[in-house]
């Protein structure tokens, strides 16, 4: 469609935080794809670790009595990870997939609790949660709902303002916690233009949620795994989900796998009793084995290498060189401090897509996210200097639209 693709950029191979382009241009990927490719391209450990698996067997399915041994691994793995003590851990084929899991759970429980009317999924205005039914009902980003529908594909959506916890405790009385079922968030709103949270608004969230019976769902699709200098994002705010949402970086995007982790409070009568319920969903490919088996290698590789340590250091250099472009005259705002995650707002007259263009015609790969701001957010492998070329490559692109 050529509103969104002015000129194709094909990308054919990959190794660290670069990749080269069909016409034999190489580029510093600033953007680690769409923020899932975490421990960079090119990894033989998790190539190996696929054929592997596809060699013995692709996959089977987990549904009913059946299993494979990668899912069950990396599930006792990932229960051990998260920051959600106890947890069960259900796995989907992605993010999106992530989110319909956590919403539609999230009714389940507050409906077998015998409190039906507790229906409605709160998120933040600008937050991004994929572009499934729930995921596009109650992200915050409007243009991502108009005509689907007359409010929301799903019914039973509202959203609180992003910044300002007064304000978003406000609304929710208005709703009446009664009626709701969940708080849904990102840690930092991604896609929505970078917004590391005010202090003290995630865990004011928490707090009230735990107050008035609301689950909260931590949606760590872009942060888990290593994003903002911790394991999970959740640790760095100190959250206790209800259930966390996990994709991107459960793979670093070398396999399509997403996760959820629940915590006892909601996973727990599911399992006790011979007549326990059942949450009837799933997917084909929840659980692909040979998936499983790269995020197992992929976590492997983080450990190894210590690159949550690492992408906790380099928030420095990120803010510093980054954060040099704030006193650009086409730029309104620089947003980081987050760990390895920024965003470049301009202001509203410039043109992002163009400087975004002539980033990647100088050697950088960005892109443009909500509120004409560009992503920076490099795979944790990106080195000082690699930091310091990027900020400069974007400076002298800004400079020559200014
Ligand atoms: N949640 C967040 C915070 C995301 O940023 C995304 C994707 O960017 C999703 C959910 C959806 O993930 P996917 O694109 O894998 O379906």
């Amino acid at each position: 469609m050529p509103t969104v693709q002015r000129e194709r950029l094909t990308v054919v191979h990959g190794d660290g935080a670069w990749l080269t382009t069909s016409t034999g241009d190489r580029l510093l990927d600033g953007t680690a794809g769409l923020w899932h490719a975490n421990i960079g391209h090119g990894r033989q450990r998790l190539a190996d670790a696929a054929r592997a698996q596809m060699t013995s067997l692709e996959t089977y399915h987990v549904f009913g009595r059946s299993a494979n041994e990668p899912a069950l691994r990396l599930a006792d793995r990932l229960a051990e990870m998260v920051p959600v003590a106890g947890s069960k851990i259900f796995l989907t084929s992605g993010g999106s997939d992530s989110i319909e899991a956590a919403c539609k759970l999230a009714r389940l429980h507050w409906q077998l609790e015998g409190r039906p009317q507790k229906r409605i999924v709160v998120s933040r205005e600008r937050a991004y949660h994929g572009l499934h039914a729930f995921g596009t009902s109650i992200g915050g980003l409007t243009y991502n709902r108009t005509g689907y529908g007359t409010s929301s594909l799903v019914p039973e959506c509202a959203r609180i303002p992003t910044h300002g916890l007064d304000g978003a405790i406000e609304v929710m009385e208005q709703i009446g916690c009664e009626n709701i079922a969940a708080i849904i968030t990102e840690p930092v709103l991604g896609t929505g233009g970078v917004h590391g949270p005010e202090q003290g608004y995630l865990e004011g969230l928490e707090e009230f949620a735990r107050a008035n019976d609301i689950l909260l769902i931590i949606d760590e699709v872009i942060t888990g795994f290593g994003r903002t200098g911790r394991m999970f994002a959740s640790e760095r705010w100190q959250l206790s989900p209800d259930i966390m949402t996990m994709a991107k970086g459960i793979t670093s995007g070398y396999a399509p796998l997403g996760g959820i982790a629940v915590a006892p409070r909601v996973a727990d009568r599911f399992f006790t009793g011979k007549d326990a319920p059942i949450f009837r969903h799933g997917l084909t490919y929840s659980g692909h084995a040979t998936a499983c088996a790269v995020a197992e290698a992929n976590i492997d590789v983080i450990v190894d290498e210590a690159l949550v340590t690492r992408a906790a250091k380099l928030e420095e250099v990120l803010v510093s060189e980054v954060g040099s472009l704030r006193t650009h005259p086409l730029v309104r705002e620089v947003r980081a401090g987050c760990g390895l995650l920024a965003g470049v707002e301009l202001n509203a007259d410039a043109d992002a897509a163009a400087v975004a263009d002539l980033c990647s015609e100088s050697g950088l790969m960005t892109r443009v996210i909500h509120g004409n701001t560009l992503q920076i957010s490099p795979p944790f492998v990106v080195t000082e200097p690699e930091i310091e070329l990027l900020a400069a490559t974007m400076r002298s692109a800004l400079d020559h639209y200014s």
